[in-house]
């Protein structure tokens, strides 16, 4: 069967791949310490799943508004005003089948064939895929550690040529773990509006911050260039219930509705309900997680740093180690995906090489896992390693 130009240019996503490689070897029987997908270790809150299941018991499996029950859009409207000053009447919101389900719907509201979107590298492994799937040409500005991975206005200024619409902006970044502060923000808003461009603002990480950091959002300068897009896999670690939101201009919001309501519908009708009390309810769970996270995030950052070759920077958020790795290369292993081949075949450690985000020296550990698998995986790469520097 021939498939289509569109589906044959698209790559499978990397960091599902890998998983899902760690997950096949540990059903094998092999010790595997899989620090590769981004997915918090903690159990989904007992709130959230007595939520879905009354909502089950209740018969709410019917379909629902196709952008979500009222409810859920008006606790997200809440939510906006409420921790970020944004607002966005629940008209303005659209509630999808995950964060990446959102961005993908927002890509083909705004995207023309040919329209140019600025993604800064090191970016998040599915942006390129999705911006191409909607017919839009991935327009990469590479950042590196000297400028905190994050993008300045000069780097803008650079890629900016005539068919350019857009950017997808992340903070906190992954992988880098950059978080962009409220001047670094407004300094390339600027440009952006000068240009009159849109910015997909992917913050689903927002309440992975350390050392006292405060997310801010673009929104707040620049609402009517702005799609925020936001979810609840990482905050209330629900990664597999698949649900997430998109917030914006109107027109914009109209467009994503129009084309969900004739691709998937609405999203899953119970988990909407579990959505709804993660929104309204204490932020305890989502507090400890983070500062149990900001515990692992040092160690593995200390740990990695200890290994010849290995130069890690700390990051400000997110949950990742993004560690640049090109001091421990050598004739036979010469980039990121054979050294992660090497360590997932002789160390049995799965994660992600730093070429599915657009740089090659890198490689990128998950540190939502158990400090045993963290201090566990970073000693056998440490072992491995020695025999190649
Ligand atoms: N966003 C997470 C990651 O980067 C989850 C997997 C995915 O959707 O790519 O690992």
């Amino acid at each position: 069967m021939n498939i289509s130009e569109k589906a044959g240019n698209v790559a499978g996503s990397e960091t599902l791949a890998i998983s899902s490689k760690a997950k096949e070897l540990k059903n094998k029987g092999f010790s595997v310490i899989n620090l590769s997908v981004g997915e918090p270790d903690f159990d989904t809150p007992d709130y959230i799943k007595e939520a879905i299941i009354k909502a089950l018991k209740d018969g709410k499996t019917k379909y629902t508004d196709a952008s979500s029950i009222i409810e859920l859009r008006e606790a997200i409207s809440e939510k906006l005003k409420k921790e970020n000053g944004l607002f966005y009447s629940p008209s303005q919101i659209i509630v999808s089948s995950g964060a990446k389900h959102s961005i993908t719907n927002i890509l083909f509201s705004l995207c023309n064939p040919g329209d140019g979107v600025i993604i800064p590298s090191p970016y998040w492994v599915s942006y390129v895929e999705m911006v191409k799937f909607a017919g839009g040409i991935p327009i990469i500005v590479k950042t590196t550690k000297g400028d905190g991975f994050k993008v300045s206005t000069e780097m803008l200024k650079n890629a900016i040529v005539e068919n350019v619409k857009g950017i997808i902006l992340n903070s906190p970044s992954n992988p880098t773990g950059a978080v962009y502060t409220e001047k670094e923000l407004l300094e390339i808003t600027g440009i952006i509006k000068e240009n009159n461009l849109w910015v997909i603002s992917d913050e689903v990480y927002e309440k992975f911050v350390y050392d006292g950091l405060l997310h801010k959002s673009i929104a707040q300068f620049i609402p009517e260039n702005t799609i925020v897009i936001n979810g609840f896999s990482k905050t209330y670690a629900m990664t597999g219930l698949r649900i997430g939101y998109a917030a914006g201009p109107i027109d914009v919001i109209k467009a994503a509705a129009r084309i969900q309501s004739q691709t998937t519908s609405n999203p899953c009708s119970i988990i909407q309900y579990g959505a709804l009390s993660a929104m309204t309810s204490s932020n305890d769970f989502v507090s400890n997680m983070v500062s149990e996270f900001e515990k692992r995030r040092n160690l593995i950052v200390s740990s990695l740093n200890q290994i010849n070759g290995m130069d890690c920077p700390m990051p400000e958020g997110a949950f990742y180690a993004f560690c640049d790795v090109s001091g421990v290369f050598n004739e036979k292993i010469k980039g990121s995906s054979s050294l992660a081949e090497f360590l997932i075949n002789e160390a049995k450690v799965a994660l992600v090489p730093g070429a599915a985000f657009g740089d090659d020296n890198y490689i990128r550990l998950s540190y939502a896992n158990s400090s045993f698998d963290i201090e566990e995986g970073v000693s056998r790469i440490k072992e491995a390693v020695s025999h190649l520097v």
